[in-house]
């Protein structure tokens, strides 16, 4: 399946033809010009091939007869086909600069769009310095092989064969002489292909991993700093780079080996013909004439061969880059509705089985709130005879309840939490909203009625405005804001309108913090999956915002990850997480009273975390 490809895997046995036939659908748009481009390239070629028969006929008419106006007007000949070569070859260029920038501009936007569309597990598993570079080298790696090795490799294959024809027809003994190289150098061709293919997704995928450093260490400054790590992340960038290098050279290595090949024996050739040549007409059998020709189309000829080294490399390159390219465009996007992702979950091997019966007992009528019904998850990369992360798991907040979620670290809170926007795909089990299976909701209707808010709050590089809104109704800014007690904004530079994010002003955590609460309650959403959501607040401004979060769960149903009392004294109820399993649902008193494990993670350290191992 497409969706298990990492991206250390690559395909050693594939058809660099077929590969690059993939890129048929994007080229198809432009093809007209493609062609017209080659037909005008191998129309300027041939042109070249016709100044050695001018050539000829100078040299065995006006030179031999003395006749200079015949030499001028040869001249004139000459320079009128170096012209129209040349303008031909310019015109070229012309017709393929535009379409071909737009090819580029098409796949990159396909597969910037496809990488939103793919589900979280498929971003968990793959480096996004691997996505990057997808998504820039390689993707200028195809540009260029359709705008120059795509036609050359073509015009030159005609020209050459061209070429061989008119030096057969000249005289075919020295026409022989020159092919007898053309057997070992298709044989090096061959295994040149097949080694230059393996080193160039070696040198592509390791641009990747380099990347991905890079990244990770840009992002991680404040850590590698913090903690002097500067050194050995820069000896981990040189040994990636090194091993980068290595890969690069032994690339380097292969193309001399195939360049001198390529050069070296058609140039032997060319040299033996012109030994062979010289004697014979000496001997009278050939005309000088006839020699020049011959020589003169032989060197023509050396560009055409001289290029099929890089020209091949370059193919290769790109069959590679096409390669990794698709890798990511045939990773399958989340299913919509979801008939099918519910069938890929069954097929990952559900552990336990649907239940047919819901196993607590509802009120009567829809409205029954947010229900987990025997749901158990496993991560997909996750061993199969591991246990699962949550394990039959059911758990029922009614409309309008808000229930805390506590558990010690890595018992799978965050897990549970993410299920609900079906960041992830139940294994077995189901959820269900107002009695509606999540799963048979589009995700349009199911985040419409799901805001969520995560511990880490990531904002974009935009305003504040378009950070909380992220697409919603305009006049519910300020009243978000005002629940999440975020008026702080107003006194940035530009108010609502400053620019935030990577690109703008930074923020601290607690501010990052009660954007992304506005953000989620912006919309009025029915259900509001909180985690963590005050853990970066100071005392007082948590004070404020706990204030105002307790409207909004006043009227939304709401699932809110709890690591302190002060939380979970928001919620009505908490549920208990441990070992995968729900062990206990009560309030906060019953629980402290009754559940020593309850206890100990809301006594121990007030501020949340604490290692308690399952
Ligand atoms: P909590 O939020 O309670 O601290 P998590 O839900 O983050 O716990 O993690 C639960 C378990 O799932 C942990 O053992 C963690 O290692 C594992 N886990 C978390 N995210 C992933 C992932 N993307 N892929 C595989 N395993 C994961």
């Amino acid at each position: 399946m497409a969706t298990t490809l990492t991206p250390s895997e690559s395909a050693q046995d594939r058809s660099t033809v077929r590969t690059l036939l993939r890129l048929w659908p994007y080229v198809r748009p432009v093809r007209v010009r493609l062609f017209t481009a080659a037909f005008v390239a191998i129309l300027a070629s041939c042109i070249g091939l016709v100044i050695p028969l001018v050539l000829k006929w100078m040299v065995d008419g006006p030179i031999a007869d003395r006749d200079p106006a015949g030499v001028w007007l040869g001249a004139l000949y000459l320079l009128l086909l170096g012209l129209a070569e040349a303008l031909l070859f310019g015109f070229r260029r012309w017709l393929v600069a535009r379409p071909l920038s737009h090819v580029e501009a098409e796949m990159r936007a396909d597969l910037y769009g496809h990488l939103q569309r793919l589900p979280v597990a498929f971003h968990d598993r793959w480096p996004s310095g691997q996505l990057l570079s997808r998504g820039t080298t390689d993707l200028m790696l195809l540009r260029m092989f359709l705008a120059f090795p795509l036609t050359f490799l073509l015009v030159n294959g005609v020209t050459i064969v061209v070429g061989v024809i008119i030096m057969l027809v000249q005289d075919w003994t020295l026409g022989l002489v020159i092919l007898v190289p053309a057997v070992p150098v298709m044989v090096t061709c061959v295994v040149f292909e097949k080694k230059y293919s393996r080193a160039a997704r070696a040198a592509q995928d390791q641009v990747g991993d380099l990347t991905t450093v890079v990244e990770e260490s840009v992002l991680g400054i404040r850590v590698v700093k913090g903690f002097g790590r500067h050194r050995s992340q820069a000896r981990a960038f040189r040994a990636l780079s090194g091993r980068l290098r290595g890969t690069e050279l032994r690339k380097a290595r292969l193309l001399a080996t195939i360049l001198g090949v390529i050069v070296t024996l058609p140039e032997v050739a060319i040299g033996a013909a012109l030994v062979l040549g010289c004697v014979r007409v000496a001997d009278g059998e050939l005309s000088a004439g006839t020699l020049v020709a011959f020589l003169s189309t032989a060197l023509a000829l050396r560009w055409p061969v001289d290029s099929i080294g890089f020209l091949l490399a370059m193919s290769q390159e790109a069959a590679t880059a096409t390669e990794r390219y698709f890798e990511v465009m045939d990773a399958v996007p989340e299913a919509d509705p979801a008939a099918g992702s519910r069938a890929a979950g069954a097929a990952r091997g559900s552990a336990a089985p649907r239940s047919a019966e819901p196993r607590i007992k509802l009120p009567a009528g829809s409205n029954v709130g947010l229900l987990f019904e025997n749901v158990t998850f496993r991560y997909p990369d996750a061993p199969p005879d591991s246990p699962p992360v949550l394990d039959r798991v059911d758990l029922h907040i009614r409309p309008g309840e808000s229930l805390a979620l506590v558990g010690a670290t890595g018992s799978g809170k965050t897990t549970l939490t993410a299920l609900v926007p079906r960041l992830h795909e139940v294994t077995s089990g189901r959820i269900t909203l107002d009695g509606v299976d999540i799963t048979a909701m589009s995700r349009e209707e199911l985040r419409s009625r799901v805001a969520v808010a995560f511990e880490e709050p990531t904002l974009f590089s935009a305003t504040v405005r378009e950070n909380v809104l992220m697409g919603a109704d305009e006049d519910e800014l300020e009243r978000a804001l005002g629940v999440a007690q975020a008026d702080f904004v107003h006194a940035l530079p530009d108010g609502v309108d400053t620019q935030v994010g990577e690109q703008g002003l930074s923020l601290s955590g607690g501010q990052r913090q009660r954007l992304a609460l506005a953000r989620a309650v912006v919309g009025r959403p029915d259900f509001l999956v909180l985690d963590d959501p005050l853990s970066a607040l100071d005392v007082h401004t948590e004070a404020a915002v706990e204030a105002a979060l307790r409207r909004v769960l006043a009227d939304t149903t709401a699932l809110i990850v709890a690591h302190r009392p002060s939380t979970v004294l928001l919620a009505d109820r908490v549920a208990l997480l441990s070992g995968g399993r729900i062990t206990a649902v009560g309030t906060h008193h019953e629980l402290l009273r009754g559940n020593p494990e309850y206890a100990h993670l809301m006594a121990a350290d007030p501020a949340g975390e604490r290692e308690v191992k399952r």
